[in-house]
């Protein structure tokens, strides 16, 4: 689950972690309250207007903009708010902003006296550890440093059983090239990350730039952070911090039915039974030169229910031209998923597109035969090629 970044913040200052301080607001009127209140807290007369949408790369975009006065705050909030603000990382459609963080301006009194970092941490899926990313080169994007000085990204692994070491902490903190009271700072700042990591089940905390201020303290500028959805039984308050406006409403109705779906740009509807099987079904559905509308997995029980609902969702996509069910009967009997496709057609009622369905498994033949025998426009077939040949004459 991904969160914005004045929650990633709001983590972030509770486990001791320093961060450029602001204020959320949904309007400019709002923008100016939090502005004169972080002017009360901070002493701050500059602030910036940020965007928050689940994406980044907005500074670039135009939706992180600095304001000098009460009026520009107000002027660059009532402009934010309600843009369609696009980034490399929204898509060309972009997406729409519902809020604005209100900060105080930490780059005062000039760039010169300030210097940005770029640090991350998360688990390296090779050897299973958390790692700790960091950069000089703080404030571009770190897929450009990656490509363009690639020397210049050190990594720190963690070892589980000891957790992070004082000494890991502070040759970060050295060969970012920190001295003095800096140096104590990023120290401080390091642990507090990893510490706020690994209490929230993170998947990814990632901070570009971490900012060293002109009076030599370290804090967070920006914050992305990735809450682990597989913990999420162990913090039911992170239900709070989920902001539906940002995720796919179709994909958010699949999750109510434990389906695990996610939308794509091709015509071709999929419904499948475990993952692999999920990714197979598409690889056959573009070698035979059709694109997948979508991937999903409907789980182990396919009854006529989760069959249902998965036909609703794929059927809610405009450019569907056909559906391919290809599940796989192990624990569930074919002729029962069978059962329940018919059922689940029958009570959508209108299908307007070809259906295609692949049962293979205990009982395939029967759930042929009443698929056959049903009466309705549903193609059947044994063999992942007969269902393909099957999509591809239905498309033409
Ligand atoms: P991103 O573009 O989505 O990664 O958003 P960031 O929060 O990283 O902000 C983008 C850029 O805005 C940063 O890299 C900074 O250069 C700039 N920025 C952020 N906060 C301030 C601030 O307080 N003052 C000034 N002058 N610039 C800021
Ligand atoms: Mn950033």
């Amino acid at each position: 689950m991904n969160i914005h970044e004045y929650q990633g913040k709001e983590i972030l200052k509770s486990n001791g972690v320093g961060i450029q301080e602001g204020i959320v607001a949904h309007s400019p009127e709002e923008a100016v309250e939090a502005a004169k209140e972080l002017n009360r807290q901070t002493g701050t007369t500059w602030w910036v207007v940020k965007a928050q949408i689940h994406a980044g790369g907005r500074g670039k975009g135009g939706g992180v903009k600095l304001a000098k006065n009460l009026d520009e705050v107000k002027e660059l909030a009532s402009k934010i708010i309600g843009m369609q603000l696009v980034t490399h990382q929204t898509g060309p459609e972009g997406k729409k902003v519902n809020k604005v963080l209100i900060a105080q301006d930490v780059y005062y009194p000039g760039e010169s006296q300030t210097q940005e970092y770029y640090m991350s941490v998360l688990l390296n899926r090779q050897t299973g550890r958390n790692i700790i990313m960091y950069s000089p080169e703080g404030g571009m994007d770190i897929e450009t440093v990656a490509e363009k000085s690639p020397e210049k990204i050190f990594t720190e692994e963690i070892d589980p059983k000891v957790g992070l070491q004082g000494f890991q902490a502070r040759k970060i903190a050295f060969n970012l090239g920190l001295s003095g009271k800096a140096f104590k700072e990023m120290v401080n700042f390091i642990i507090s990350l990893y510490k706020a990591y690994e209490k929230t089940d993170a998947s990814m905390f990632e901070i570009n730039p971490v900012l060293k201020t002109s009076d030599d303290k370290v804090i967070a500028v920006d914050a992305k952070v990735n809450l682990d959805d597989n913990a999420m039984y162990r913090h039911p308050n992170y239900a709070d911090l989920r902001d539906l406006s940002e995720e796919n409403p179709h994909e958010i109705e699949a999750g109510k039915y434990n389906l695990n779906f996610i939308k794509l740009d091709g015509d071709v509807g999929c419904m499948v039974n475990g993952a692999g099987l999920a990714m197979a079904t598409m690889d056959i559905i573009k070698l035979s030169g059709g694109e997948p509308a979508n991937f999903l997995d409907v789980g182990g029980t396919a009854n006529a229910q989760t069959v249902e609902a998965g036909f609703r969702i794929i059927l809610k996509d405009p450019n569907v031209r056909a559906i391919l069910i290809n599940i796989f009967g192990g624990i569930v009997r074919c002729d029962r998923v069978a059962a329940g496709v018919v059922e689940a057609y029958k009570a959508i009622g209108d299908i307007k597109i070809p259906v295609i369905v692949r049962l293979q498994g205990t009982n395939a033949e029967e759930g042929k035969e009443l698929i056959d025998l049903s009466g309705l426009k549903v193609i059947s077939a044994i063999t992942l090629q007969e269902a393909a040949n099957a999509v591809k004459s239905v498309m033409i």
